[in-house]
This record gives structure tokens, sequence and C-alpha cells, in this order.
């Protein structure tokens, strides 16, 4: 599904002089590359641009440039409000409800801004002044690189904002491998690669840098897994407990649910993490089984047909029978 909503779009960047860019809370590969990407880009536009972001977001990203001034909301409400009341634009980057901006909603509802959408997830609200969502790309990351094509700013990329994109693209498509990845998703990476992404390099700082404590926690995960009779559907999970006792940092359990559907014959997928009372959880399927509706109606989430989050308020055995019950065990 598309919905463009971008008349108009060009003249009002133009007459904008203090922007703020958003994306959703625990932000990941997407949200910061594009958020940075597109920085880099209003930057050269002659723009003052802030990226503000709900929370913090894990050591793999920290390299991308502009990293230094990212404003964490939860680190400093006041200062990331005054940006926001102050701005004339506000991006909402790789999410599509306020509630996915966490602690920022009240400041971003409240804004007086003129307020854009650039997102890939299913059902988006209604409330953005220009609206460029579309389900069926592969990354916002992506959806930046069309923007910049849409307005005729490619020739303002460059190098760092180059790497911005392609990270959010590896990171949301699994290397290429998801079925969002297009003909054209590759073009776009060709023209980033053309601009100077090393992609041996870039895969190396995003995969091939973790802490020890993340094998660790793979290991326990994969230890006590659980799959369904039929072997359909697998259950990943780890206690609160052992992220304490194994090193959790956030952001370190990124990809662990995709170990689900490496099964042979693995369907769908969930892996739930308890965290101060509560499960947060991911859900993964192949095919044609919509785990965006799943996470919608069961699990106060939603996400995209084949990937979708959510967060339970149960203790981790409750969560378990209950995934196990609507997974259809
Ligand atoms: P992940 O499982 O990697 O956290 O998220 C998978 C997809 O679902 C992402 O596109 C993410 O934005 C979305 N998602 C994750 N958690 C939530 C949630 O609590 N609510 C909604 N609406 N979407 C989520
Ligand atoms: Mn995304």
């Amino acid at each position: 599904m598309q919905e463009i909503r971008l008349d108009g779009f060009k003249a009002a960047v133009d007459s904008a002089k203090n922007i703020v860019i958003t994306n959703h809370t625990n932000p990941d590969g997407d949200a910061m590359g594009s958020a940075l990407a597109l920085k880099r880009v209003l930057e050269k536009l002659g723009k003052s641009v802030s990226v503000i972001v709900p929370n913090p977001y894990p050591e793999f990203l920290w390299h991308l440039a502009g990293n230094d001034s990212v404003m964490i909301y939860s680190d400093g409400k006041l200062a990331a409000n005054a940006k926001i009341e102050a701005a004339d634009m506000i991006f909402h980057l790789d999410y599509n409800a306020y509630s996915r901006a966490a602690d920022m909603e009240t400041a971003l509802r409240a804004a007086s801004a003129t307020k854009v959408m650039i997102d890939h997830h299913q059902q988006p609200e209604d409330w953005p002044d220009f609206m460029y969502s579309d389900t069926g790309m592969s990354s916002t990351c992506q959806m930046i690189y069309e923007l910049c094509d849409k307005m005729e700013w490619t020739g303002l990329l460059d190098k760092e904002s180059a790497i911005c994109i392609y990270t959010g693209i590896v990171t949301d498509t699994g290397s290429f491998k998801y079925s969002a990845t297009s003909a054209r998703t590759h073009e776009v990476a060709s023209k980033l690669l053309e601009l100077g992404v090393e992609p041996q390099q870039l895969h190396n700082k995003v995969f091939d840098s973790q802490p020890v404590a993340r094998l660790r926690l793979l290991g326990a995960m994969l230890d006590q897994m659980e799959v369904s009779p039929d072997g359909k559907k697998v259950l990943l999970y780890l206690s609160e407990a052992q992220c304490k006792q194994l090193g959790y940092q956030k952001g370190i359990t990124e990809g662990f649910v995709n170990y689900g559907l490496s099964i042979s014959g693995s369907q769908l997928t969930i892996f739930l993490r308890e965290e101060d009372g509560a499960v947060k959880l991911s859900l993964r399927s192949k095919g044609d089984f919509d785990v965006n509706t799943l996470a919608r109606e069961h699990f106060n989430g939603g996400g995209h047909k084949n990937a979708a989050g959510g967060r339970i308020v149960m203790t981790m055995d409750e969560a378990i029978a209950h995934s196990k019950t609507h997974l259809g065990w």
C-alpha cells in the first residue's frame, strides 16, 4: 500500500528554517540511518537540523556521521522540547503512530510545526501534513533515497549519507534477503556504492562488532528454544534474570528472532524478552502469515506482514502460555 501526499513539500522545505527529525523508540539501523542521512541532506540545503530520538540506541550505530549531535529525549527532555516547540517542520521517520515515539508523543502532538511522515509500516495514522508511506519499501532508508530522487536532491548525497542509507537498507532487509528487497533496492544500493560505500567494511561495523554478551545471550536463548509439535512455530525467550546475568544491554538481542525462521519447515517465530515487569516481543513469519495483524490483536503492537513487535504486561510464564495460545501451538 502506498499513500503519497507530497504536493507542496519542496516549497515547504524551502521556507523551513528549523527542522527536527524524529524516529521510533529503541531506534534501529533503519531509524538512525534515515534520520542521519536526511539531516545531512537538509543541512546542505542550509537548514538548522536536530535529530531527536526517544531513547538510546546500540553501539554498532555510533559510527554513523552526525551521531555526536543526536539528542536522546529520555536523557534531556527540556532541551529537546524546546527544539520541538521551535521547529517549523518535524519529520517522523520509520514510524507511523504517535505512540511509537514513546515519551516524545505529547510534545510532538502539541508542536505547531508542519509534520512529515516517511515510513514503510502498515496502517499509518492520518495526522501528517505531508505523507510518504509505502509498505512495499524495503526500508525507510530506501525511501530517503527515493525522496531525494523525487526532490532532485541526489546531488546532495555524499559518502557519509550513503553509508547511513546503506546501513538502514542492510539491517532492515537482513542483508538483502527479506521479501521487500526489490530490483530497485539493489539499484539504490549500487548508487550508494558509487558514492563510496564499502560493503565489507560496513558489514564488519554493523554485524561483526558485537560484544561477547550477545553470543552468551544467544546461546542461552537457543538452548531453551521450543518448537511446536507440527514443527511450524518456534518460541524463543530470555528471562530478565538471564539478561542481567549474561550482560544484556539495549539493542544487543537485535536479530535474535530470525534464528527461529532458520529451521527447516518453520513458518512463524516469536522472541520474548522480559524487562521491567513486562515482556517485549518480536514476531517473524514466512509467506502469507500476517504477524502485523497478530501483533495488533494479541500483543499490543504492530509492524509489517512478516515482521512485527509488541509488548505485553505479563510474567514470562504467562507470556509463554499466551504466545502458544495465539500462535496456534
Ligand atoms: P522488532 O521485532 O525488530 O522490534 O520490530 C519489528 C517491526 O515491528 C519493526 O518494523 C518495528 O517498527 C515494529 N514494531 C516493533 N515493536 C512494535 C510495537 O510495540 N508496536 C508497533 N506498532 N510496532 C512495533
Ligand atoms: Mn524500518
